[in-house]
């Protein structure tokens, strides 16, 4: 199991990329820590790495407490 509560919410990796991406993703990687904290309010940071489409791979940071989140494409 690698769900997680984001805002109050449980998220499951494939839940969590998709709230971030904004639509339908194709696979997710276990959620892990990130070893970083929020820069808006200092918050857990948590990410996850999916596939958006067939020929891409990223990385999505989220807040644990708070709406910022980010999405490294390399
Ligand atoms: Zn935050």
């Amino acid at each position: 199991m690698s769900n997680r509560v984001v805002q109050g919410r449980m998220v499951t990796p494939e839940s969590l990329a998709e709230q971030v991406e904004g639509e339908s993703i194709l696979e997710a990687e276990p959620i892990e820590d990130a070893d970083r904290d929020c820069p808006e309010c200092g918050g857990d940071v948590i990410s996850v790495g999916y596939m958006p489409s067939v020929t891409a791979f990223v990385t999505a940071y989220k807040c644990q407490e708070c709406d910022w989140a980010e999405v490294d494409r390399d």
